[in-house]
């Protein structure tokens, strides 16, 4: 139950309808017994200056942000933490002594993501990723992938968002080739990724020969709707490692979730299928 010293936190959107963060940090909210709540909280493009820099003001924790707000948001940040400066864009904030501190965990969650459910003798370290995607999601992938002394080879519909990314992203190894050569460069792959919007429910699907592709290499799909893409079905199919998107979402929540209420939360078999049976099916 709500006290009047509850702590509040939220994810601010437009839309917000759609999000899961409120579920996952109400039921982590619930298993610690921490007198908070999470809420959304829809705000347009126009008022989300206004709307950050009341933060402070309103007594909040902080909050998540998403589309189309992330990049917008940092012109309003006291602080901005080194991986979102680099990615360029703020997914969680943090109101700390009346300053508001930007961070990106969006990395951090698809690599703890693989770490959780790679198979035992698969290795991120063991060769090159090839990484399908320029957008923000991509840069937060490629990013984290980098600071695992990964090798990334990136290839996008538009290439020169692709060099772009690259540009932005210098620092370490990191190739762009052409969308159209996309299926030659899985020759090399340790690990593959989806971070387009491609196979999405609603979008059009990835169209992607996986012949070239090592079967020792990890197949991962940021996208979660469907939780089953086709790409990670076809990967299955053919004996490659897959690693769904949700654990993704689940983990880049962890951090926010520790900054604002105290605890660092667990995500466990149980939270999946809790998040599983309210959303996917
Ligand atoms: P974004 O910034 O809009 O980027 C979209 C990307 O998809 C771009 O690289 C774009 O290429 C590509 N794309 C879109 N339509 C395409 C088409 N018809 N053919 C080829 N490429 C196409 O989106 P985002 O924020 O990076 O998100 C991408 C996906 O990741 C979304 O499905 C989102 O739900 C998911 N996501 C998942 C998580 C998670 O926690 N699992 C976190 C963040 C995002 P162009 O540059 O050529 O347009």
């Amino acid at each position: 139950m709500l006290t009047g010293k509850a702590k509040i936190a939220g994810v601010i959107g437009c839309p917000v309808g759609h999000s899961l963060s409120p579920k996952l940090h109400n039921y982590w909210l619930q298993e610690h017994g921490i007198d908070g709540a999470y809420i959304p909280l829809e705000v347009k493009p126009e008022d989300i200056g206004e709307v950050i820099a009341a933060l402070p003001k309103m007594g909040v924790q902080g909050v998540n942000i998403t589309v189309p707000h992330k990049e917008a948001v940092m012109a309003f940040m006291d602080e901005i933490a080194p991986e979102a400066r680099r990615i360029g864009a703020v997914n969680t904030v943090v109101v700390h002594d009346g300053r508001l501190i930007g961070m990106n965990t969006d990395g951090e969650g698809f690599v703890q993501n693989l770490t959780a459910n790679k198979p035992a003798h698969w290795d991120i370290a063991a060769g090159k990723a090839v990484v399908l995607g320029a957008g923000g999601a991509a840069k937060a992938v490629i990013a984290a992938l980098q600071a695992c002394k990964v090798e990334v080879v990136l290839t996008n519909r538009t290439r020169a968002k692709a060099e772009d990314t690259a540009a932005h992203l210098g620092g370490g190894a990191l190739t762009v080739i052409d969308w159209d050569k996309r299926e030659a460069a899985l020759r090399e792959a340790n690990l593959l990724v989806n971070a387009t919007s491609l196979g999405m429910s609603g979008q059009p699907a990835l169209e992607l020969a996986l012949d070239a592709l090592p079967v020792t290499a990890l197949v991962t799909d940021i996208v979660y709707k469907p939780l089953e893409t086709s790409l990670l079905a076809a990967a299955r199919t053919r004996g490659n490692p897959v690693v769904d998107g949700l654990g993704m979402l689940l983990y880049q929540a962890v951090p926010g979730f520790e900054h604002w209420f105290g605890v660092r939360p667990v995500v466990t078999d149980k939270l999946r299928d809790y998040i599983l049976n309210l959303s996917f099916r």
